[in-house]
């Protein structure tokens, strides 16, 4: 049979399909080609869809299609669609090429009408039969007729609460049969239509409303969150339908090939008795463990691990799987390469490649930097005696605080505020995306480690807490009441502790991550097993991407303990020392008394003692390696008066009758010196030609720093770098007067040999690097200020003041402050490189703006042939990820969801 791009039988296709079928259609296809227990089905394929979407109607050709693949699924199930004694029904199941756990539509049991339910009974009794019927007619209503889902659920809970159960699945037959006819009557009265009763119409009712909910409102923002392009399309999987739900011997179950959240390498997952796979991942039912199906179902639970096993070598990664278990016997029914926190990304990909399932390249790629960043986050101080008052599932790591919110309009509001909110819900479903994404947390009093908020909450990054034993959540009170007799109101303060799950009333002191306290200091303990494993498996992590990093990574620092710490997390030097940040906070005056003249000598002499004192630390911390040592940078208006504060002053002294000769001095010198722009005013090499003075005090600094440390028996390893330059005129000038002072002897006789570099950092010495390359020994890029007048924005304020507004609008996808705009700035990033490189062929170059730091940034400079980048000390655990990532990559996308 020749296959079409329209539609793909399970049999003809496989996991490199993805693309056409969708991740699911494609491991399905996979599954079925490794003899696993898959039922039998076939795919409408994503480029079904996409014409769908583009013409507003199903391609001519499908039809005919379906028909025929309908017909030979008839012939392997030995069953007849919707009709005669044993009726073949079928779960019609979206799937995009990536996953998006729960944001569009899935339909079971369609083909079920009033003649095919009676029929079904003869398969697993009336009461199951008429199980089904509801699910269809909930599911259809909801889905198909646009139907409120309150109205339907209230049908569903006022039958339950008539017969005094809690859920659906205790109803006789005869109440059961009474809800449908009430859910149908909701129908009509909501939408003016009723189920169909051809089951060929309800199939393709379905699939159009697959194809329909890749453009519901949760399913875009789903997209714009993760970036998945919006042209895909979905696929639409129309499998045989097998049945979770036909007695105790039956379930469902969600699981996976190790805990998703530690990475430890147990399968983990959730299985529910009598149970369609909906009722466990939306957490309506409390779910058992997997390890109690060994007990349940011993053949089965054998099977099952078997092929979990199986799935892992296969997949060479973490799987997670759907199941169901009809009377004793097992079915597959998904799989795909599982989602995991930041910590199992590490644990799973060092332990994957220990034991050579994949190569400790692969690793590398596995994990990234944003991960990274994740497990360096602080975690509570248990130490202050706050107990806690509700646990339940450590569904997604870190430790949070905030307000308690019922819902996801309240938690969007708030967050919008600025206010820090927990999410708590009964359960949480797709419509509270936005409501998660909006929370630094997420509780649940129902749903396993599987359940939606679980899956959602660990894939954004946000601690979660599921499950939480004994929680009764009324939301329309806005209020938790917890087992321990403790009542949440909106608006309380909530702790959560997203690794051991625990809740507490009220906000808990937050202390660093152990990860990062490992990290700081190898002779740190880890204070358990789970720590000690993340900790080794980041540090073998590490160790492979430096051993691959052709990029360096030093540090930004201007105190000898922060280099000491970059040092410690593997800096190979400081790339940008801020010599004004030596001068902030109290010794600001310094700098203020050297412009007004108030003892300059003096002021001076203070400065230079300070220099030499903070390079010694910062030069002996970095004995051995490069510190880049920046001439004086100070905008002036962070030095100088602010002139409004001083005339106000003035005034009020005048008013009272007296006269203040030093404050007069202070304002008239505020005033001249006052800036109407003093991020393109006086600063950088310009301070040389108006106050030269200023600049000698640090370069005289660093040569008798280096001296003493010289004597001293140190290896110091000094270089300066000439900021905002423009013009090669400008480098030459402050060259000559830099050598002046390079040219003192030290107490030994010998002088010190300094690279000098300049800083490129602004438009137009990008554009004369060709020049400046013959005055300097390295450039280095701040990209900080090339972003600020490449785009003409103010670094200071253009993010409150419009570039939100920018990018909720479209206008701008990235701030371009946090992750480099290759297009613009990247572009007079390359062209330095190259004008550079043509004068100069060795000359070095490196980065040391904020993007430095950034991981989608280090890719770009590491492509643009940069020998290193210089970021925060914090971060230089990210950047070496990340460096050694860019070599391994070289390029390459990284995610794929159907490996
Ligand atoms: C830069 O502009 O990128 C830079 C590193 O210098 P600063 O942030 O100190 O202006
Ligand atoms: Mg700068």
């Amino acid at each position: 049979m020749t296959a079409s791009p329209l539609l793909v039988r399970f049999d003809d296709g496989d996991r490199t399909m993805a693309d056409l079928l969708g991740g699911k259609g494609a491991n399905l296809a996979e599954m079925t080609r490794m003899g696993l227990p898959v039922p039998h089905g076939f795919t409408i394929t994503t480029q079904a869809c996409r014409e769908y979407l583009a013409k507003g109607q199903v391609p001519a050709e499908l039809a005919a299609l379906v028909t025929s693949a309908m017909a030979d699924l008839e012939t392997a199930t030995g069953q007849t669609f919707g009709a005669g004694d044993d009726p073949l029904l079928v779960s019609v199941r979206s799937g995009a090429r990536f996953s998006m756990p729960g944001m569009m539509d899935t339909i079971l049991n369609v083909g079920l009408t009033d003649s095919s339910v009676q029929a079904l009974a003869a398969r697993g009794g009336e009461r199951f039969a008429w199980d089904c019927y509801r699910r269809l007619v909930q599911m259809y209503g909801r889905t198909m007729l646009g139907a409120e889902a309150a109205h339907l659920d209230a049908a569903v809970a006022d039958a339950c609460a008539g017969a005094g159960v809690a859920d659906p699945t205790a109803l006789s037959v005869g109440r059961l049969m009474d809800l449908v006819t009430h859910q149908r009557q909701v129908l009509k009265e909501q939408t003016g239509h009723d189920l169909p009763q051809d089951p060929h119409d309800q199939l393709r009712r379905s699939v159009e409303a697959v194809f329909e909910s890749w453009n519901s409102p949760r399913a875009r923002l789903y997209r714009a969150h993760e970036g998945i392009p919006e042209d895909l399309g979905t696929a639409v999987n129309v499998v045989q339908m097998v049945y979770g739900n036909t007695g105790p011997r039956s379930g469902s179950g969600v699981c996976f090939t190790r805990d998703p959240a530690t990475g430890s390498p147990v399968p983990y997952g959730d299985y529910l008795q009598n149970a369609q796979g909906e009722d466990v991942v939306n957490g309506s039912r409390q779910t058992v463990p997997l390890a109690a199906l060994e007990a349940l179902e011993p053949t089965a639970f054998d099977q099952l691990m078997s092929h979990l096993a199986g799935l892992e070598r296969h997949y060479r990664d973490l799987c997670d799987v759907e199941f169901t278990i009809e009377d004793g016997a097992l079915w597959i029914l998904q799989t795909r390469v599982g989602k995991r926190s930041p910590a199992a990304a590490f644990v799973i990909a060092a332990d994957l490649a220990r034991h050579e399932v994949i190569t400790m390249d692969e690793a590398l790629a596995r994990v990234d930097g944003h991960q990274l960043e994740s497990l360096l986050h602080d975690q509570f101080d248990d130490q202050d005696g706050l107990p806690w008052v509700a646990a339940g599932l450590p569904a997604s790591p870190g430790a949070s605080v905030g307000e308690a919110v019922f819902d996801s309009d309240s938690a969007v509001s708030a967050a919008a505020e600025g206010r820090a909110v927990v999410l708590v819900r009964a359960e949480t479903s797709a419509e509270d995306l936005p409501g998660i994404l909006a929370s630094c947390a997420v509780v649940t009093a129902r749903g396993g480690l599987a359940s939606h908020a679980a899956v959602v909450a660990r894939g954004f990054g946000r601690t979660c807490v599921t499950g939480v034993e004994g929680m009764a959540v009324d939301e329309a009170a806005r209020q938790a009441h917890l087992p321990s007799g403790v009542v949440i109101h909106q608006g309380d303060v909530l702790s959560v502790d997203g690794t051991t799950g625990k809740l507490y009333a009220g906000p808990l002191p937050i202390r660093p991550s152990s990860v990062a306290a490992a990290l700081a200091d190898p002779s740190d303990e880890a204070p358990d097993a789970v720590v000690a494993r993340l900790v080794g498996s980041v540090r073998q992590i590490l160790a492979q991407a430096d051993s691959r990093a052709r990029l360096k990574v030093l540090a930004n620092a201007e105190t000898g303990p922060q280099a000491a710490q970059a040092r410690r997390l593997g800096a190979q030097g400081i790339g940008l020392c801020r010599t004004e940040h030596m001068l902030l906070g109290s010794r600001r005056h310094l700098v203020e008394r050297v412009i007004v003249g108030d003892d300059r000598p003096g002021a001076l002499l203070e400065i230079e003692r300070i220099a030499v004192d903070e390079l010694t630390q910062i030069l002996r911390a970095m004995d051995g390696l490069p510190v880049v040592v920046r001439l004086l940078d100070p905008p002036l208006h962070e030095f100088l008066p602010d002139c409004e504060d001083l005339a106000v002053q003035a005034a009020l002294e005048a008013s009272a009758g007296r006269v203040d000769p030093g404050l007069r001095a202070r304002l008239e010198t505020a005033r001249r010196w006052h800036q109407v722009n003093p991020m393109l005013g006086l600063r950088g090499v310009r301070l040389l030609t108006v106050l030269p003075e200023l600049v000698d005090v640090h370069v005289r600094a660093l040569v008798a720093a280096t001296h003493g440390l010289r004597a001293d028996g140190f290896d110091p390893r000094p270089e300066i770098m000439v900021p905002l330059v423009a013009d090669p005129a400008e480098l030459a000038a402050a060259r000559t007067r830099i050598r002046q002072h390079l040219e003192v002897p030290g107490a030994s006789g010998a002088t010190v040999p300094m690279p000098i570099g300049v800083m490129v950092e602004l438009p137009r010495a990008a554009l004369r690097a060709g020049e400046l390359a013959r005055l300097a020994d390295f450039f280095s890029f701040g990209t900080n200020d090339l972003t600020q007048t490449t785009w003409g924005m103010s670094r200071d304020d253009a993010q409150t003041s419009f570039l939100s507004a920018y990018r909720s609008s479209g206008l701008l996808e990235r701030d371009p402050f946090e992750s480099i705009d290759e297009e613009g700035v990247g572009e007079l990033v390359q062209l330095a490189i190259e004008r550079g490189r043509h004068t100069k062929a060795d000359i070095g170059l490196g980065v040391c703006g904020e993007h430095a730091g950034d991981p989608g940034s280090i890719h770009f400079f590491a492509r643009a042939g940069v020998d290193y980048v210089s970021c925060s000390p914090p971060r230089v655990v990210i950047a070496r990820l990340e460096a050694g990532r860019a070599e391994v990559l070289g390029g390459r996308a990284t995610t794929d969801d159907t490996r």
